[in-house]
């Protein structure tokens, strides 16, 4: 499960992780096989002599079977130590070498090349390695990698293909489905708004996973593009169940309301949402919304019930500001948003950002950016 999650979240975590498992793997069966010369390059690798190790296994002549064992080892001490090209051409020749009767050397040189052209930014030809090996034992581990692959490369249709062989294939990792969601939600962004194709990728995102906030919220969006804003709210509402994403709707439901003829109990709308669930990024959010399309005047009453909610204290406190007077409302109104903060923290990885993103930049972890407090600390 643990290895499934950070696989798929793609972050560099899980390269450690894959390569861990690769090495340890193919150390314990070269020293089975020759256990002298292996307990030697163990002790230059334990006194992180790395390089001085893989030209050592080198040395020994290449034949199949278990000489070929310390190749492989040396080759994956040459591509930890960077030594990608190295590392290449000595799968290649493994590759080459193997037997045509022996298909699994030739499986297990193909899987190792394909991480050396992985680990040396050469995904196109990691992908056509990994490609070969759907009949080999080596068929879930390449999945795992293409997938991740196509994760690298935004390749969504290609990714949620993989997606759904690896939960096939290996029902026991209990693959998340809410990450299935966002790889359809993806693939339907590629999409015009109104178009037959994003409805039918963002419907299968709920058919993935029907709680999916962001499939909830794209999918209303293409009923209000559609015409049908009753239908739109419907799916808005249902988007309603995660607390930390709410600052999503206040322009959508004032928009749909409009649509309807109904602008004022759109306001009404908001100004509950906001005054059950205040947080500072839904406060913006309904600020900015109703600003640009009410004007002001109908802003102040409305930071004015959010003030009376008792979190908003620690936002009152945080600007300073302690008189009673107007200018408080226009105060904390243009400080949240001509000044939004920080206030997106990745629970995975601690990036920062002032916008929220369903996928962290920098660790490429799925969910993982909530709001924090910070900005009102
Ligand atoms: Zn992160």
């Amino acid at each position: 499960m643990q290895g499934w999650l950070l696989a798929v979240s793609g972050g560099f975590f899980a390269l450690g992780w894959i390569f861990a498992m690769v090495r340890q793997h193919l150390l314990i069966r070269a020293a089975a096989r020759a256990p002298q010369r292996m307990a030697e390059a163990i002790e230059k690798i334990r006194s992180g002599r790395r390089l001085e190790a893989a030209d050592f296994l080198l040395e020994s002549e290449y034949s199949p079977g278990g000489t070929s064992d310390l190749h492989l080892v040396a080759a994956s001490l040459l591509r930890e130590q960077g030594e990608y090209g190295r590392a290449i051409q000595i799968h290649k020749r493994l590759r080459a070498a193997a037997a045509a009767s022996d298909a699994d050397a030739r499986a297990q040189a193909t899987y190792e090349l394909g991480l050396d052209y992985f680990m040396a930014g050469f995904l196109d030809l990691a992908e056509e390695c990994f490609r070969q090996l759907a009949d080999s034992r080596y068929a879930d581990q390449a999945m795992e990698k293409l997938l991740f692959i196509h994760l690298r490369t935004r390749s969504w249709a290609a990714a949620v293909d993989a997606y759904r062989k690896m939960e096939e294939a290996r029902p026991d990792l209990q693959a998340p489905r809410s990450i299935l969601a966002h790889l359809y939600c993806e693939w339907a962004s590629e999409f015009d708004r109104a178009s037959r194709e994003r409805i039918e990728k963002l419907d299968s995102a709920l058919q993935a996973w029907p709680q999916s906030v962001r499939a909830l919220l794209l999918r209303g969006d293409c009923a209000l593009v559609a015409g049908d804003a009753a239908g739109a709210c419907e799916y808005w509402n249902r988007a309603r169940w995660q607390p930390g994403l709410l600052f999503m709707l206040p322009e959508r439901i004032l928009d749909a309301y409009a649509k309807m003829d109904k602008k004022q109990e759109g306001f009404d709308q908001v100004s509950q949402l906001l005054a059950e669930h205040y947080s500072p990024a839904l406060l913006a959010a309904t600020c900015q919304a109703v600003r640009t399309r009410f004007g002001n005047k109908q802003l102040m009453p409305l930071v004015e019930k959010a003030l009376d909610a008792k979190e908003v204290t620690a936002a009152y406190e945080w600007l300073e500001v302690h008189s009673q007077n107007d200018d408080v409302y226009h105060k904390l109104h243009q400080a949240m948003l001509s000044d939004p903060g920080k206030r997106f923290r990745c629970t995975s990885c601690g990036y920062r950002s002032s916008h929220h993103s369903w996928q962290c930049p920098q660790c490429l972890a799925w969910d993982s950016v909530e709001q924090s407090d910070a900005s009102v600390e």
